[in-house]
């Protein structure tokens, strides 16, 4: 999981492993080297960045702290980013800062959880889900293919 200072418990090994918002390649473990979670956070200032200009897909996470049934998705959203370690990033976004991204995508009902592949939305899902129904959802979404 990562806290508020972007530090990421390796599932492997329990290291503590600082993993930034937008890299080139994927986060690793510094000490047992498996692919970390790749949980993080962004903002309006910093959304091209970490999600539009990332390599890998992104699960956006639209959500807000008032929200109660964004509280019961996100143990799916963080159970997704290690689930799917390596092949998908995962990007809170709190609608209440970030409110040009809550608007260009639309979130007039969150939680929304949008698959991001270079900036262009693949599948969207509304609304207080299960665990393993982000997981599925997650699985089909990167199945899909790219947008043209
Ligand atoms: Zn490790």
């Amino acid at each position: 999981m990562a806290d508020d200072s972007g530090i990421t418990a390796c599932p492997h090994c329990g290291t503590r492993n600082r993993v930034p918002a937008a890299a080139k390649g994927l986060p690793r473990c510094g000490r047992c080297k498996e692919l970390l979670p790749w949980l993080t956070e962004a903002t309006d200032a910093d959304f091209a960045e970490v999600v539009a200009e990332s390599a890998l897909p992104v699960l956006v996470d639209l959500w807000a702290p008032w929200c109660g049934p964004c509280r019961m998705v996100a143990p799916g959203v963080a159970k997704a980013a290690e689930v799917f370690a390596g092949r998908l990033k995962v990007v809170k976004v709190n609608v209440d800062i970030a409110q040009s991204t809550a608007v260009r995508y639309q979130a007039q009902s969150i939680p929304l959880l949008l698959l991001l592949d270079r900036g262009a939305v693949r599948a969207r899902q509304v609304g207080a889900v299960p665990t393993d129904a982000v997981l599925r959802w997650v699985d089909q979404s990167l199945a899909l293919p790219a947008a043209a």
